[in-house]
């Protein structure tokens, strides 16, 4: 059975016309989920994470500056570059964190197995005290720190396989030894981390690729490096921050999958969550900007969580 984590509060997070992480993205993954072959999934609405939640990852001058300071209606507030609130923006990240950790609680209660959170803005980006690359708090590390502090888990690998380096979710966790942090990711480009030598206290894995990079590359890392990596962590729960933005159409990045490939990784996870980890995987959507390319690598994805 999977849960399948949402709410329409995450729509309404709008960074302006024009702006890559469009609420349309959200709209194109539920569309695609909303087909027959989905009918078994076991929808549930996205409770709001509460700020001691956020608080265990994230600076207290931080939080209250994404949930204190909500523009005017129209209004828009801009934090970095690329990275904007507007009236709605503040519930849909409460959403987003609050999605994944239910989704966390979930699957260690054992009420589901697994969980995908649809849910926006994406939080892989985000450190504990900055928002940034479309990111206001950092969802997947809220979940991870939540699993580490309420359920007592000793060991959580999180698997990054969005197009850009999970700088936000590395930082929090370098110096965490309960956490296992493994990415790949297209070098150069932005954040501009994610180098090999990144390693934490042994628990961060980077693997960049190129840009041209494509199945082949991308499976040969996973293969070869990252998933042999997780195996020798022996997670209690594998948490997933899925970006489809290394699909070859994607306007970000110049990886070449397709929806094949987040299939083949989807399986590899799960079976490997199932092997050392009762099964428990959470994922929560971070990236993927080509919206026909989005929905359908994000339905392949949901496919291998229903069916793995
Ligand atoms: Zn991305």
């Amino acid at each position: 059975m999977l849960r399948l984590y949402t709410h329409s509060d995450c729509l309404q997070h709008d960074p302006g016309h024009g702006h890559a992480e469009q609420p349309a993205r959200l709209s194109a993954v539920l569309n695609a989920l909303d087909r027959d072959r989905y009918a078994a999934l076991d929808r549930i609405e996205a409770p709001c994470a509460t700020r001691e939640q956020l608080l265990r990852v994230h600076g207290a001058r931080h939080v209250a500056r994404i949930l204190d300071h909500v523009p005017e209606p129209g209004g828009i507030d801009r934090l970095d570059e690329d990275t904007v609130m507007s009236t709605g923006s503040a519930q849909a990240a409460l959403r987003a964190a609050g999605a994944v950790v239910a989704a966390v609680d979930a699957v260690v209660n054992g009420a589901s197995q697994r969980a995908f959170c649809a849910v926006r803005p994406p939080g892989h980006h985000a450190t504990a005290d900055r928002a940034m690359g479309f990111c206001l708090f950092n969802n997947i590390a809220v979940a991870a720190a939540h699993a580490l502090a309420v359920h007592g888990l000793k060991r959580i690998a999180i698997a990054d396989f969005d197009v850009h380096h999970g700088n936000g979710t590395q930082a929090i966790f370098e110096h965490e030894r309960r956490v296992l942090f493994v990415s790949s990711h297209q070098l150069p480009l932005y954040p501009d981390t994610g180098r090999e030598d990144e390693c934490g206290l042994g628990n961060i894995v980077n693997r960049g690729l190129s840009p041209g990079a494509g199945s082949h590359e991308f499976r040969e890392l996973w293969d070869g490096v990252l998933l042999p990596r997780m195996r020798a962590f022996k997670p209690q729960l594998v948490l997933v921050s899925a970006g489809f933005d290394a699909h070859r159409n994607d306007p970000l990045a110049d990886i070449r999958l397709g929806q094949e490939d987040y299939a083949w990784i989807t399986e590899r996870l799960v079976e490997l969550a199932r092997t050392h980890a009762e099964g428990r995987l959470v994922s929560t959507l971070e990236g993927g900007y080509d919206l026909t390319a989005l929905a359908e690598s994000a339905a392949a994805h949901v496919d291998e969580l229903m069916t793995g």
